[in-house]
Formats: C-alpha cells, structure tokens, sequence
C-alpha cells in the first residue's frame, strides 16, 4: 500500500504481481472450505502442492522413459501424473481431501516400491524414496502416517534385502543398502519432528482464536453475549420470525450511587443470571450496554412474550439483592418488539427501544408491547 502512494506509476504493476500470485494460491487452495487456518486447509495445500510437483517429474520422467525404450515405466509415470492431474480436478469438485489425499499417497508408495524393485533408471530409483516421508505425514497426520510409513518401511526391507529383484541385480553393497535404509528412517524422523510441532503449533493457534472470539463476543462481567455477539447472533437469523425484549434497569445510576461501583457490577451479574435462568430453550440474552439487556426469543405467540416479560420483571421486582451488608431491590422497565420479513432487525430494535422509554414515561417497573 505504501509503496502505491509513494511511486504511483508502479502501481498497476504491484496490483499485477498480487494478482498472478493470487490466482498461484487459489490454484493451491482448490477444494478448500472452513476455516482459513485449520489442517484440513493444510492439507489441501499440500495436496494441490504435491500433485503439481509430482506432475512436473513424473510427466517428463515418463516421456523420457518411452523415448529411451522403457514402455512400461513410461507408461507408468505418465499414468500417475495423469492421476495426479485428475486428482486435482476431483478436489476441486469434490472437496473431499481425504480421498483426494490417498490418490496422491498410495500411488506414491506403489511407485517407489517399483522404482526400488527395478532399480530405477541407471540403479537411481532409491534416491526418491527420500520424499515419501514428508509426504505421508503432511497428508495423513502422525498417526496414520506413520503406521503407513511403517509399512512401506517392511515392504522396502522386503524388497531391498530379500528379494531377487532387479534391485539386487545392481549388486549394491549390503553397507550401502542399509544406509539407504537408516538414512531413510532418519528423514522419517525429522519429518515426524515438524509434523507433530506443526499440528501443535495449529492447535494452539485455534485455540487461541476460540480465546479471542470468545472476548470478543461475551461480555466479561455478565457472561452474557456483548452487543458485537448478539448482532452477530441476530444477523444469522436474518428472515426468521422471533422478539426481542429490550430491558433497562430503573434508577440503576442509584445503586452505584448509594452502595458504590462493585455493588453496581454485583447487581448486574445477579441480573444477567436470573434474565437467563428464565429464558425458554430458543431464547438468548445480551448485555446490550452499560443496564440493559436485549433478549432473543423464538416461537413465542404476542401472548406468550408478554407473560415472558412479565415474568422476568416480576422475579427481578421481588428479588432481594444482598451485597455485602447492604440489601436492596430493583426494578425492570421492558420494551417488547417482534421481527420477521416486514420488520427488520433494526427497525424492531427501534421499536423496542420507543416502547421501553415509553414504559419509563409511564413509571417504570412495567412492560409495553405496543
Ligand atoms: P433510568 O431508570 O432512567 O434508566 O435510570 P438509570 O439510573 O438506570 O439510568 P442512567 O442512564 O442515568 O444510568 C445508568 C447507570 O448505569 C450509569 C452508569 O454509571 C451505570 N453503569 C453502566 N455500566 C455499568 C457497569 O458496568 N457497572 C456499574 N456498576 N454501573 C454501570
Ligand atoms: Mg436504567
Ligand atoms: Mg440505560
């Protein structure tokens, strides 16, 4: 942004580069939904990464086999990276990165297996194996991807010392072969090392979002919804038929006045617990601002609501709030709206509000639905 106000005329061209790297990162992101940090969204990176890897080694590998004379492990490496391209397709339709995973894995396994059991082009099969390790994990996680590795680390045992494969034709050294192996186990455990301190360090970061969505959105006195946390409540049921009751404590300013702040704030929680402890199951309630609550309730007919109110208002009246040495009581004036397709939310919350302050012209301690 910086740099666009400071040199203008390379503007266009920043916003170019943004562009084409974005449109990179979308092919990546293919098939992703859900959270913008979660493994799922890894993995479906690493997928889309891996496949477009692989299809950049496999296809020119293969076409270089069928030129050399080598049909079968041409058509073999030309048959994965047309898997692999499918695979990409299929993600992006499907979603299903489980799957779409194990398209990419398995036939990474096979083919390392036939690399080993040939020997590869000149003996250089084994020297990919080294990228199976990675990833395994990075697609099937620790646990599952190290029972495959385990696997594929048997059938490599198999097929290197105990077979009479084309492998052992090559005659290699029973100190190279085991070198292969242990150097092998050796990347199997770094790549575990990052694995595990990746999947804890994304652990951690959405627990830490929990965390702050969740100061973000309740109100840490009451631990009611705050106002950001019931709009956000109120908007997902945008279209739905439901009322809202709008309530303000009366003469509150008094309380704080008289008993001091932390009265004040003990009043609130104890008024906060009751309006919830007196909400039907589609009910929810929010610390609106500073006295008053904004409650959300569903399915109730006009009468139902007002015995609601009431009866809020009614518990509120006879409780007998003690703080400290101090004992006193409060009352409650509530406004009562409801909302559906011709009353939006904020016309309803402008209703609600009208009626409240006319249920404290008229006295206070009362509630009004029209
Ligand atoms: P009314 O019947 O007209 O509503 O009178 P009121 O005294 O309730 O209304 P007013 O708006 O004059 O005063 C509200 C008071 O609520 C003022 C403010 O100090 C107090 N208040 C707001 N938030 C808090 C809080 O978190 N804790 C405490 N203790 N007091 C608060
Ligand atoms: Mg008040
Ligand atoms: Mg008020």
């Amino acid at each position: 942004m910086d740099s666009k106000m400071t040199r203008p005329e390379s503007g266009s061209d920043s916003l170019k580069a943004d562009e084409t790297k974005s449109s990179w990162l979308r092919f990546f992101y293919v098939g992703v939904t859900g959270e913008s940090f979660s493994e799922d969204v890894r993995r479906v990176f690493i997928i889309n990464l891996f496949a477009t890897v692989g299809i950049l080694f496999t296809l020119p590998l293969g076409v270089f086999s069928l030129l050399n004379g080598d049909s079968v492990r041409g058509a073999i490496l030309i048959l994965i990276a047309f898997l692999y391209a499918m695979n990409h397709v299929y993600l992006r339709y499907s979603h299903n990165h489980s799957l779409s995973g194990s398209f990419v894995i398995y036939p990474l396994y096979a083919l390392m297996i036939y690399l080993i059991y040939t020997g590869g082009m000149n003996g250089t099969g084994h020297v990919w194996i080294f990228c199976v390790p990675a990833v395994s994990l990075f697609l099937h996680g620790m646990k599952r991807g190290l029972i495959e590795l385990g696997v594929f680390t048997f059938a490599l045992i198999f097929v290197m010392f105990f077979m009479d494969s084309h492998f052992s034709d090559l005659g290699y050294h029973d100190t190279l072969k085991s070198r292969i192996l242990f150097s092998f186990l050796v990347v199997v455990f770094l790549s575990g090392i990052y694995e595990y301190s990746m999947s804890r360090f994304n652990h951690e970061l959405k627990e830490t979002s929990t965390k702050l969505k969740l100061v973000a959105y309740i109100d840490a006195l009451t631990g009611l919804l705050n106002r950001r946390g019931m709009l956000q409540r109120l908007e997902e049921k945008t279209g739905e038929t439901f009322h809202l009751l709008l309530a303000d404590v009366d003469f509150f300013k008094r309380v704080n006045d008289e008993y001091g702040h932390d009265a004040g704030d003990y009043a609130l929680t104890e008024l906060a617990e009751i309006i919830q402890t007196s909400l039907p199951s589609g009910g929810f309630a929010s610390r609106w601002g500073g006295e008053e609550f904004l409650i959300a309730v569903d399915g109730c007919s006009e009468s139902d609501i007002y015995s609601l109110a009431e009866e809020i208002r009614i518990r509120i009246e006879s409780y007998e709030f003690t703080y400290q040495d101090h004992t006193f009581r409060m009352t409650l004036s509530i406004g009562i709206a409801p909302t559906n397709e011709f009353t939006p939310l904020s016309e309803a919350i402008t209703i609600a509000d009208n009626r409240l302050y006319s249920a404290k012209r008229s006295g206070r301690n009362q509630t009004r639905k029209s």
